[in-house]
């Protein structure tokens, strides 16, 4: 024992001075040769390009290796049965198992299969836990790649599909601002034709609409923000009778998608009494947000439930499709963050594991993008004296000054890019929520699509650029505040 830790420890001197000496000479002939210090200079060169290079390599093979190792992983369909997933589950994670133990040759068969279980699994970010406490740092490596990966490719995609073809438009990177040699872009909405002065771009339905405070005492329907005067058979919520309805149609859709997590007249005392609470801060007229969220997230869980019902899991969620629009990054208000316990306890109890997703982050973050991209409603009635914004400290995208009904958050139309000189317009023909965008001066195919966030009218400019700054952080750009000067 003594011998051993005492040879260790002459070794270890020997070496020190050895090296030591190795150094000093090296140091001397560098001072000292100039050639040498040439050769020196080169010779690191050389030897830094060769590290750079088997980086470059190591790095590139990593790449290729995490591409196809998550197209593999995703070759196959994945089970939407809830036993067929579990089973899968279990028989993957065995066989990942066993192939990481045949060594490093069987690397990335072993995080494919890791990563089918993954993609099966309810919880996946507790599953990551896991792996990283269980599974080596090489496989773990590919599979992080692979779900770095996966979501990129998602994201990647998602202007193949959305819009859809039939809304006659595209999304579009383009570039920020006049100057079109300008890096910065932005997504924007291009025409995917000709569009005369008239023609009808598309239709759009809202994912959530709210009728204006200003309005509370007069009859709208709940759903549609249609008004119900002349309506011959309106129809009001059983449970609360509250809310009023221009058709049964309407009453059910709005108790399907959101009212039944938000009726005052439910059994529960507590779902109801927060559910009064929600309709008083309207009434009191100070935001419009908190019932546009509430709403939203009941018509996402719903869609949702569908979806899966559906079997549809490689669609994207209504929360995906939302995070690609911009929002606004707002400070935490302290009213903020009590609508936001009240919304998790309204609906986010109602379903497994949604009071922790409906946090304070996700409710300003839903809250930012309602109060960048929400469209006035113009659907008539009562509303004609009713001014932008009336009675309601939230602002939306609102052309006309007065006439609004209320507000309503449009996933194609939030993609709309302002601009004081606009070359559509939405419109409310059928008197309810559903937009109609028209073309207001001729638009060629690949043109973008704008619309004007502010009432216009003969304004000055500086007044104009002042409200786009306060109520959407927009440096207006359009040829209106900056004319070309050749
Ligand atoms: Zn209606
Ligand atoms: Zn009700
Ligand atoms: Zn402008």
């Amino acid at each position: 024992m003594k011998n051993s830790t005492l040879a260790a420890l002459i070794a270890v001197g020997t070496l020190g001075v050895a090296s030591l000496g190795y150094v000093f000479y090296f140091d001397y002939k560098r001072r000292n040769d100039p050639s040498f210090r040439r050769k020196l200079k080169r010779e690191k060169k050389k030897a830094q390009k060769a590290k750079q290079e088997v980086e470059k390599i190591t790095q590139a093979q990593r790449e290729i290796s995490i591409d196809r190792a998550l197209t593999r992983a995703l070759e196959d369909p994945l089970p939407t049965d809830v036993a067929q997933k579990e089973k899968m589950f279990l028989e993957s994670v065995s066989l990942g198992e066993s192939l990481f133990a045949s060594g490093e040759t069987k690397y990335e068969d072993a995080a494919v299969h890791f990563y089918r279980a993954l993609k099966v699994y309810p919880d996946p970010i507790e599953l990551i836990t896991i792996y990283q406490k269980t599974i080596p740092g090489p496989v773990l490596t590919i599979i992080m790649g692979m779900l770095a990966r996966d979501v990129k490719r998602r994201q990647e995609s998602y202007y193949d599909t959305f819009p859809d073809q039939s809304m006659q438009v595209k999304a579009a990177g383009l570039p920020k601002g006049a100057d079109k040699s300008d890096p910065k872009f932005h997504m924007g909405l291009v025409a995917a034709k000709d569009f005369a002065v008239g023609d009808i771009i598309y239709v759009e339905k809202p994912e959530t609409s709210q009728l204006t405070p200003a309005l509370k005492d007069a009859e709208y329907c709940e759903f549609c923000l249609k008004p119900l005067e002349g309506i011959e058979h309106p129809a009001a919520c059983e449970k609360c009778s509250l809310f009023k309805y221009c058709s049964a149609a309407c009453k059910d859709t709005a108790y399907d998608e959101y009212h039944r997590f938000l009726c005052p007249g439910s059994e529960d005392a507590s779902t109801a009494s927060s559910a009064k609470e929600l309709c008083q801060s309207w009434a009191e007229g100070k935001e419009l947000a908190p019932l546009m969220i509430a709403k939203f997230f009941g018509h996402m869980i719903t869609t949702e439930q569908k979806r899966q019902l559906a079997g549809q899991e490689s669609d994207y969620t209504l929360w995906e499709r939302t995070e690609h629009t911009t929002t606004l990054l707002l400070p935490g208000k302290p009213t903020d963050q009590a609508h936001q316990v009240r919304l998790a306890a309204l609906i986010g109890q109602q379903v497994p594991g949604l009071e922790e997703f409906m946090n304070e982050e996700r409710y300003l973050s839903m809250k930012g993008r309602i109060l960048r991209n929400a469209i006035a409603v113009r659907s008539g009635g009562e509303a004609a004296g009713v001014a932008a914004n009336a009675a309601s400290e939230d602002y939306v995208r609102s052309p006309a000054d007065a006439g609004v009904t209320g507000a309503a958050l449009y996933l194609v139309s939030s993609y709309l890019t302002h601009s004081c000189a606009p070359n559509a317009e939405p419109s409310f023909l059928d008197h309810d929520h559903v937009l109609t965008l028209k073309a207001t001066r001729p638009i060629q195919a690949g043109e973008e699509i704008t619309m004007s966030y502010i009432a216009v009218g003969d304004r000055p400019t500086p007044a104009r650029q002042a409200e786009l700054m306060e109520k959407f952080r927009l440096h207006c750009t359009c040829p209106l505040c900056e004319p070309v000067t050749e």
